[in-house]
């Protein structure tokens, strides 16, 4: 029997993921309701810069991946759960009431990658949903279009993580078979809910393609919000050299011409992490980042989702939460 919740499609008893099995006909999960992290974020911190921003979200990881990318930073907990990973139960009822008693106005899931834990994940999200919440996901992309179709029921919003175009990037860095599923995840979900995309830039390994995915993307969207992300290299990759940031940002600059919601963040005092109008170039929402993943909303000038300056329209889902949201605990 196979599993489909991604495209590796595993024949059981294998698992690449080693979280699923065959039991009675089905394919069912090996660890239910089990997680290994819970804290609270700002929605810049996801990130999410064009969807209920300054909002709050508890953030929801499990344990292991479909991929094994060289540097990955969640590597203890999604590549290498063997180490004794501390691991809780948590019912999607009491999921949802931490969510509540923290204010929260959703629950975002990361970490990990959530296609693997993914029976756990929808009943968190259907029961969350009964409570009003919003709900959205952070992920390498991998999953099906079946496990699209059945995320797309619950979930408000995904932050796809577009590693490269290429294939061989995807085999050597991510032990993925290939950019294709991710690429046609990302054209699917565009039209069919709020969508942004990750890019995390290795140094010489991947920088060279950020003009190239600039452009595919404005092909789907020109107001599609990308986010590069400075990665500070850790596991196989802990001796590489960070990107360096001037270079990456002249690059960036380039790019907002072509995909104008381009963001370069994971250092402080970014600039590259404000939105301004596409139309008159006026900065409308001011961001800061003041350590490394943390990013804070600290204005605003937009009248709805509307330049104030031109009256062009911006993308925006969701309104403003004007409570400010203190900085994210350990859960
Ligand atoms: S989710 Fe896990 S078991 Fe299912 S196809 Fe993907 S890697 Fe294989
Ligand atoms: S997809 Fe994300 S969690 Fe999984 S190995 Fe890659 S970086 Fe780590």
């Amino acid at each position: 029997m196979k599993c489909n919740y991604c495209e590796w499609r595993c024949k059981m008893p294998a698992s690449v993921c080693h979280m699923y099995q065959e039991r009675n006909g089905s394919i069912e999960e090996i660890y239910p309701n089990q997680w290994t992290t819970y804290y609270i974020t700002n929605t810049e911190g996801i990130p999410l810069f064009h969807g209920w921003p300054n909002h709050q979200f508890l953030q929801l990881g499990a344990f292991n991946c479909n991929a094994s990318c060289a540097y990955c930073i969640n590597a203890r907990v999604a590549i290498e759960p063997e180490r004794k990973t501390f691991r809780f139960q948590l019912a999607p009822e009491r999921v949802v009431k931490i969510a509540q008693k923290a204010n929260c106005s959703g629950i975002h899931f990361s970490v990990n990658e959530v296609t693997v834990n993914l029976p756990s994940a929808l009943a968190v999200a259907r029961e969350a949903k009964k409570h009003g919440l919003i709900v959205g996901c952070s992920s390498n992309g991998y999953f099906t279009k079946a496990t699209a179709d059945l995320m797309l029921e619950y979930f408000d919003f995904f932050n796809i993580s577009l590693k490269s175009l290429s294939n061989d990037y995807y085999r050597k860095h991510a032990g993925l078979k290939s950019a294709a599923p991710v690429m046609r995840n990302i054209e699917y979900l565009a039209s069919r809910t709020h969508l942004e995309v990750t890019t995390t830039v290795v140094q010489t390994v991947n920088d060279h393609e950020i003009p190239a995915i600039a452009e595919y993307l404005a092909d789907l969207d020109p107001q599609l919000p990308w986010h590069i992300f400075r990665l500070l290299p850790e596991y196989k990759m802990e001796n590489r050299q960070p990107p360096d940031i001037e270079e990456i940002s002249s690059k960036v600059k380039k790019c907002r011409k072509i995909l104008p919601n381009t963001y370069f963040s994971n250092y402080i005092g970014t600039q590259l992490i404000n939105t301004l109008c596409p139309s008159c170039g006026k900065v409308l929402i001011e961001r800061i980042c003041a350590q490394s993943c943390g990013v804070t909303l600290s204005g605003c000038s937009m009248q709805g989702n509307i330049c104030p300056h031109c009256g062009t329209a911006i993308k925006m889902t969701g309104s403003f939460c004007d409570t400010s949201c203190p900085d994210g605990e350990e859960g």
